[in-house]
């Protein structure tokens, strides 16, 4: 397959479905076949099954891979000091993103003069998130089979992973057994490749559809908020993760930013980083030149529990929501703001608008009205796309420097 081909293919879906996609919001929504058969219809029906099939192969991949990735480190020491890494770095970043994202709100103090009547505010009742002590308990499954057939990633990850080590322990079935394994693997990288290839025409129809239904319109009244996120997520993207790469691998960043648009594209039009991780995985190892045994632990570690982009929105609609309500924020609230957002991004599931649920976590933290998520939850999508596009940048920046770290990446590959 001509991977080089595709990624412009993907590119140029991805802009010819945007402007598509205005046009038709600025002039032809009325009109009842586009906005039923052509917007309601067809980009949804195959926007939707594109979706659905990324989302297909997470579980199964996720399980064949990390055990594949396990089995080949051999050495449960090394697992350890891979997850202690992963876990460091992870946080690492969110702490930095939040700082970032708060300090820019402060200068900028997106929200005052707000006038909420010029926004349309939309029903938000949250959820009440878990408790510490029942996520911690979470991360074992009572039944792994339950833990797959909901996708919960976090069980899947600790049951992939002790599977993997009894593997290694097992001494001659292990042996058997892995090589089994890594036959599935290659074949489920082959099912990545064939969505990879229709892929296109999926972001198309989820690009147009969602610039048909949200055009320009509903940034307007919330303009400085959605330019503060967007400003601090092209700078955490383009800034942040190139300096952290530079430093701690020596690696060329401008490789490393070209080879991840396309992962980026897919991130951006499906607002999932659950559903990109089998794009992910498949591009650090064949593109960046990670070896298995890291990027199929670290790819889908991150999507569950590194959240940076979404870090950042929850900073800035903080300082948002106080300015609009003309609360005023202590020190002592934004470090609380800080811990909390990095505490929440770990339960952030890696799924569309989960974000602004936890952003309800934040807010209650420091005193300020859930009620005002309300108020931005019209511009919620775009933004969700594009921070979901920061977090699986963050999630491949730290494979990388892991891989590179622990002597697991190609730089033959990395370099081509
Ligand atoms: N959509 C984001 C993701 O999947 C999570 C969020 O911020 O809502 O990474």
């Amino acid at each position: 397959m001509q991977l080089k081909n595709l990624t412009k293919q993907i590119l140029l879906a991805m802009l010819f479905g945007g402007i598509l996609g205005a046009i038709l919001n600025a002039f032809f929504m009325e009109n009842n076949f586009v906005r039923e058969v052509l917007v309601g219809d067809i980009f949804h029906v195959i926007g939707q099954i594109f979706i659905k099939s990324l989302k297909m192969l997470v579980v199964p991949l996720v399980f064949i891979s990390l055990i594949c990735g396990v089995a080949a480190l051999g050495d449960i020491k090394k697992l350890g000091r891979l997850g202690g890494k992963a876990l460091l770095f992870y946080l690492g970043t969110t702490a930095l993103a939040i700082t970032l994202a708060l300090s820019l709100a402060v200068i900028v103090a997106p929200g005052e003069g707000f006038d909420a009547s010029s926004t349309t505010v939309q029903e938000f009742s949250p959820k009440e998130s878990p408790s510490f002590a029942q996520t911690i308990i979470n991360l074992v499954p009572d039944n792994p089979v339950e833990a797959m057939a909901e996708g919960q990633m976090l069980p899947l990850i600790v049951f992939s992973l002790l599977f993997g080590i009894a593997i290694v322990m097992a001494g001659e079935s292990g042996k058997r057994v892995e090589q089994q394994f890594n036959d599935y693997n290659a074949i489920m990288m082959q099912l990545v490749v064939i969505l990879m290839m229709v892929a296109p025409f999926g972001v198309f129809c989820l690009i147009a559809k969602t610039f048909a239904l949200q055009g320009i319109e509903v940034i307007k009244p919330l303009i400085s908020y959605f330019l503060v996120v967007t400003a601090a997520l092209f700078i955490h993207g383009l800034v942040t993760y190139p300096v952290l790469l530079k430093v701690f691998s020596g690696l060329n960043v401008w490789t490393f930013l070209k080879k991840m648009r396309q992962v980026q594209v897919f991130a951006f039009s499906t607002a999932s980083s659950n559903a990109t991780i089998p794009v992910n995985i498949e591009n650090t190892e064949k593109e960046l030149g990670v070896d298995n045994s890291v990027a199929s632990f670290t790819i889908p570690l991150g999507a569950t529990i590194n959240m940076d982009g979404t870090a950042i929105m929850q900073g800035v609609a903080t300082v948002f929501i106080a300015n609009v309500y003309n609360i005023d924020l202590s020190m002592a609230d934004y470090l609380a703001v800080i811990l909390t957002a990095t505490l929440a991004s770990i339960g952030t599931a890696g799924v569309p608008g989960v974000g602004l649920i936890m952003l309800a976590m934040v807010l209650n933290q420091v005193g300020l009205p859930v009620e005002g998520i309300a108020l931005i939850i019209g511009v919620d999508r775009l933004l969700d796309m594009m921070r979901t596009a920061v977090n699986v940048t963050g999630d491949a920046a730290a494979t990388v420097i892991i891989a590179k770290s622990e002597g697991a990446l190609d730089q033959d590959i990395y370099n081509k």
